[in-house]
């Protein structure tokens, strides 16, 4: 039987199992994907206790995606330049492999919304784990300019030093830093605007920001998807603002780790959709 899961603290309300559970029964394949709930400092024990016991891998999830590089004895370019890596693979002579399928995840998942819009400018918020990989895709979309805010300032102003020393100055784009609290007026120009804090989500405070001044012919992504529409989706929304919320990329995420681990592919449906929606609300 093939044992995958995702270690994370809080885990409980991961809906990853939902997903791979779903694709291993709708595929034949006799295997179980677990959540485990995993503080950081329990990490490196339970990353080898489980590949000892025959898991082919695991999913990472917050806190846990920067710290698990510690632990990992190969890792590609995308890994390398972010930081973080949500997907190990567990090789039979004890090596773990990490990727990260965020990035694919929010490549897959903005295709649509941006498509035939402009891409002179990119507004980020946040400077975390996830904040980095969406950066790393805008930069490969060859946005002319990045805006991050953050509500400490500094964090964005780490992310813009690491990427810049990490392609060695050789950014055609520019990236600027911001405070949170000075989004409204600048916010004008951008194409595109991304939310990659926790704000919003289930059990947090909704992110407060006027998008009073976004242009109607922008797009919005929160990377938030419990609740399936946020206040700053609903409010995309009634100004006619193309949005999406961030289950697509949790799919598409997932379908690349199950590659990386079964070497199949599985199948994105609507019914898979619905399932994740239904649990949702
Ligand atoms: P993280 O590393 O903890 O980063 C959190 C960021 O949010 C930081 O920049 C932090 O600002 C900011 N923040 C936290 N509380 C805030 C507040 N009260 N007001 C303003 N800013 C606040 O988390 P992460 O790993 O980047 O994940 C962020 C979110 O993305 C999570 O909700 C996660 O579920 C979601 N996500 C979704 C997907 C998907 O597939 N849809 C994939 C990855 C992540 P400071 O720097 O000031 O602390």
């Amino acid at each position: 039987m093939y044992k995958i899961g995702i270690l994370g603290y809080p885990i409980k309300h991961s809906l990853s199992p939902k997903i791979h559970n779903y694709w291993l029964k709708e595929m034949n394949i006799n295997g179980k994907y677990d959540a485990i709930k995993t503080p950081l400092k329990k990490l490196e024990k339970t990353i080898k206790n489980l590949s000892k016991k025959g898991y082919k891998g695991l999913n990472l999830t917050i806190p846990l995606k920067e710290e698990a590089l510690k632990y990992i004895n190969k890792k590609n370019k995308t890994v390398n330049i972010i930081g973080a890596a949500n997907v190990l693979i567990f090789s039979k002579k004890g090596q773990i492999e990490g990727k990260n399928t965020d990035v694919y995840g929010f490549k897959k998942a903005i295709l649509d919304l941006v498509k035939n819009k402009k891409r002179q400018m990119a507004t980020v918020i946040g400077s975390g784990g996830a904040a980095r990989a969406i950066v790393y895709v805008l930069i490969q979309m060859n946005y002319k300019r990045i805006i991050i805010f953050n509500r400490t300032k500094k964090n964005a102003e780490i992310i813009k030093e690491d990427f810049l020393k990490k392609f060695s100055n050789n950014l055609k784009i520019k990236i600027s830093c911001e405070n949170l609290k000075k989004i409204k007026n600048n916010i004008k120009q951008t194409n595109l605007l991304i939310n990659t804090t926790p704000m919003g989500m289930k059990n947090f405070p909704n992110l407060n920001i006027d998008i009073k001044n976004l242009r109607t012919d922008a797009a919005v992504f929160d990377l938030i998807y419990n609740p399936l529409e946020t206040k700053l989706i609903k409010e995309s929304k009634k100004r006619g603002i193309k949005s999406i919320n961030g289950l697509d990329m949790l799919i598409y995420q997932a379908q690349k780790s199950f590659y990386y681990w079964l070497n199949k592919t599985p199948k994105i449906t609507d019914k898979l959709k619905k399932i994740l929606e239904k649990e949702i609300k």
